[in-house]
Parts: structure tokens; sequence; C-alpha cells
């Protein structure tokens, strides 16, 4: 029997029917999801900021099982609509201050669009020359706008790469530092190396630390006090430091922060990465979340003393309007990095490699393969450039200082620990909260202050979380959505406020 030429071939997949790549198709769905997410901003404010659905919710409004048939992009925006985005908490809202922001923007947007429409994966130069080039050259400009040594940048010596986290960025560096120090003591001492931070530092060092094979016990978060701000003392790192020498440890790694998660303390890099040079330490500086604001001349000196660091990155996936995930890693000896970090099969053999004249980024990440993340970041700075990025920046910290002025005209209230940027940390203050014979003063108000948070962001009206530090339950009011207007906050605080009165009059 010979083949009829009409017929379909049964499990032959030719992508004439539904057309997965057709540039007419392409263009109209795609029309239809940019005019949806227009809508979608438009209207972002009417939803509760916080998602309102219980655990399970999804699985009670989908199918058991993926459909045979195609459907309709029609359909399944409207699915979205309706299923999707009851169970969304809202980041772009402008009535969100929870965590830290993930700032959005037109140009961050359409960067990731560029990006995801070439669909490179650029895992060496050849691979795609424009997505390494543009993401050194990118590097180079951003570490230029940060007044980053030149030691950090590609003229320098040093260089930059865009990881996905700040959780990768740590662990690629401490996996480049404990190769260095094991290739000189030895292989068998990895029992050794000690890992330092701070107890306000992020948790990315510590799972970085048990990745890496770092000794669970040889993690050392040094303490800080309310003194000193929550910023970690030259002093209390020595100490620690030599406390571990003496026991005939190995200091390793020290990850100072810019801006911490809890309460954006600062710790002081100058002092601190003096008493970690003594030791051969290699430190990383985590401006996760603050590093953005050191563009603008007034927040640099935050920065000051990071020429004796190792390396130093920031998300500008947080508060410099591209959207996750983008974390901007530079480093002063990239060849720390490559060495523990590179392979090279045959398959991906090439002749530019082969020249040592290009970048193979997958030698300085985790991943082989990778993103073309540069575009959004270039989008970015083109679109907005440094004035406006600074601008930007600058109205969040004004509105988060109008913020505690508020907090200052209610006795209440008050603000915990001194604001750096654009971040409150506030609670009603103890002389407010009733006595409860049962538990103690300090008790009752992080109890008090846990029940207002948790009361207001029930409403969905605005989202903020807390931290608690130094023993201190604070609500956290991080300032940094890109639609945020002053008009906002002050709402915000209204809301703040009355709940904090009807919680009050009945305790
Ligand atoms: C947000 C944050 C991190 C974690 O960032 P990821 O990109 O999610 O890994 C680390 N450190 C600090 C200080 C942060 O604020």
């Amino acid at each position: 029997m010979g083949s009829l030429p009409n017929q379909k071939p049964e499990n032959g997949f030719t992508g004439t029917t539904i057309k997965p790549l057709d540039p007419e198709e392409f263009r109209r769905q795609g029309h239809m999801v940019v005019d949806f997410l227009a809508d979608y901003y438009k209207n972002v404010d009417k939803y509760p900021v916080r998602s309102q659905v219980e655990p399970g919710y999804l699985r009670k409004r989908l199918p058991e099982s993926a459909p045979h048939e195609p459907e309709a992009i029609e359909e399944i925006l409207k699915d979205v609509q309706n299923d999707i985005v009851p169970g969304i908490t809202h980041w772009q809202s402008p009535n969100y201050y929870a965590y830290f922001p993930s700032s959005g923007s037109i140009a961050g947007f359409l960067g990731e669009m560029l990006s995801t429409g070439f669909n490179v994966v650029g895992f060496n130069w050849m691979s795609s020359p424009a997505a390494t080039e543009l993401e050194s050259i990118v590097m180079d400009w951003l570490g230029k706008m940060l007044k980053l040594p030149s030691s950090f940048l590609f003229s320098g010596g040093g260089g930059g790469v865009l990881q996905g986290t700040t959780c990768e960025a740590i662990l690629c560096t401490l996996v480049a530092a404990r190769d260095q120090m094991l290739n000189k003591i030895g292989r068998d001492n990895i029992g050794k190396l000690i890992v330092y931070g701070s107890d306000q530092t992020h948790s990315a060092l510590q799972k970085a630390a048990q990745i890496a094979g770092i000794e669970p016990n040889n993690f050392r978060a040094v303490q800080t006090t309310k003194a000193t701000a929550f910023g970690l003392t030259p002093e209390a790192l020595r100490a620690t430091i030599e406390s571990d020498v003496e026991a005939g440890l190995v200091p390793l790694f020290l990850c100072p922060t810019i801006g911490t998660t809890s309460s954006t303390a600062v710790d002081p890099l100058g002092p601190l990465c003096e008493v970690a040079k003594e030791y051969g330490m290699w430190v990383h500086v985590d401006a996760a979340y603050a590093g953005s604001a050191c563009i603008c001349p007034e927040y640099r000196h935050f920065l000051d003393g990071v020429e004796n660091a190792d390396s130093f990155s920031f998300n500008a996936h947080k508060w410099f309007l591209t959207t996750l995930d983008c974390c901007c890693l530079w480093v002063k000896n990239p060849s720390a990095l490559v060495k523990a970090l590179s392979t090279y099969p045959e398959y991906l053999r090439n002749k530019a490699t082969d020249s040592n004249q290009v970048v193979d980024y997958k030698d300085w990440q985790i991943t082989l393969s990778r993103r073309f993340r540069s575009l959004k970041l270039w989008l970015v700075l083109r679109s907005y450039g440094v004035a406006n990025l600074r601008k930007f920046l600058r109205s969040h910290v004004q509105m988060a200082k109008n913020f505690e002025g508020l907090i200052g005209m209610d006795k209440r209230f008050e603000v915990v620990v001194p604001r750096n940027f654009a971040t409150v940390c506030f609670r009603i203050s103890p002389i407010e909260i009733g006595k409860n014979h049962n538990v103690s003063k300090e008790d009752a108000t992080n109890e008090f202050n846990c029940k207002l948070l948790e009361s207001i962001n029930e409403t969905g009206k605005i989202y903020m979380t807390h931290a608690v530090i130094g023993g201190v339950y604070v609500i956290r009011f991080c300032v940094g959505t890109t639609l945020t207007e002053n008009r906002h906050v002050n709402l915000a605080w209204k809301t703040i406020q009355e709940h904090a009165s009807a919680l009050l009059s009945m305790s």
C-alpha cells in the first residue's frame, strides 16, 4: 500500500497545524499578551496586594491532565485572568512594600522580550558573540557608574558577569576562593576552612557554604548589636578569626553586606577588608539591594573600601528597573573563578576559545546554558540614562523619608533602626502595649506588632513584611515599586494608623 497524500501522519508533528513560530501568529498573539499586560498594569492597584488564596487553590480549578487538543490563546488568557491572577501577589502594585522590590519597567520588559525572542544559549563566545560581548560592555558601563575601581573592570584585568541571583554569585565566588586556598594548603584541609558573615548576613551565604562543602560548624555568623546599628564591627570579626586561627582553623571567606535584608544595615567595608586581608581571606561584598543606590554620589561612600575586596555583587532585579533575574557580579581575578568552574568538553571546542581572545561565560558560573540577560540591562541603561535612574532611586528615598516623618508625628510608633536607603523599620512602641502578666513587655510588644502586620496584610490594601532584629519584631516598609507615588505612601500610613487604633483599643 502506498501512502495517501492527504492523510495526516499519525504521530508526525510537522508544526504546520499549530504553527509554533509562524511570524504572523506571533505578531497577533504577541500583541494580545502585551495588551493583556498593559491592562494589568493599569489595574494592578485594584487587586489585593498579597494574594488571598488558600494553599491548593489552583488544583481545584485546573483539569487533572494536559489537553490533548490545542486550545486558543483567547481561552488561555481568560484563564490567566480568572485562575492565575487571583493567586498572584502583586509585586508591581504601587501598594507593595514587602521584602525588597522587584521594580519593573518597560525597558526591562522589552529587553527580556528581545532576549526571549532570540532565544540563544550563549554559553561561550562562539555560541552568540553579541551575548558575550554586550555583557562585558554593559558590566564595564555599570562598574563605571558605581565608580568601582578599575581592577574590577575588564580594562583593569578584572571583569563582570551576569548571574541569575545573588545566591549563585556568592556560591561561585566562594568556590573560587575555596579552590584557590585548597591549592595552597592541600585538598584534604577542606574541613579547616571558615566562612564569616554577621548574624545579619543573608542566608545565601550559609547555603553557599553548605553546597561548597564547608563544615556546618565552620560557618560563623558574628554577632552584631544595636549600638552599631547591626553592622559587623572589625573588632568582633577579628576576635572570632583569632580564636579560629588559634584552634588551627583557616579563615577563608568574608561576606560583608551593604544594605542587609532585615534592616538595610551597612557593614564598614574599609576596616573589615583590612582585617580580612591580614589573614589572606577572600572578601565578597553583597550589595544585593542597596548597590543600586550607590550610582548616586551621595550613597557611593557606602562602597568605600571596596577596592580591597575581591568581588562585589548587586541585584539589578531588585531596585534597578530590570526584570528578574539579573545579578551583577564583578571579580578582580576572573581566573580564580574560571579555574574553579571551567570544563572544556570536545563538543564545545572552537577556534575562538582556543585563541584565548574571548570570554566564555560558562566558566564564570554554575550552569552551562545561560540567557542573554545583558539585553535588558542595556535597554534599561539606554532608555533611562544615569540621570533618570538616579532620579528614580532618589524619589523612593524621598518617599521613605516622608513615611519616616509621618511616623515621627504619631507618638504611638517608633522607628527601630536608622534608615539608610528607602526601607523603614518601625513598630508600635512598647509604651503603648497594655500589661499582660503572662509574658514580658518585649514579648508582648513583638506579639502585638506581629498581629498588627497580619491584620493589615489581610485586607490586601498594602503589603509589608517583617524582620526580627536583635530580638525586636519590626515591620519593614520598603519603598521601591516603580508605580509608587507619595499619595500611595500617605494612604498606606493612614491604613497602618487605622489598624493600630483598632487593635490598641481592643488590647
Ligand atoms: C535579596 C538578597 C539576597 C538574595 O538575592 P537572590 O538574588 O534572591 O539570591 C542576598 N543578599 C541580600 C543582602 C539580599 O537583600
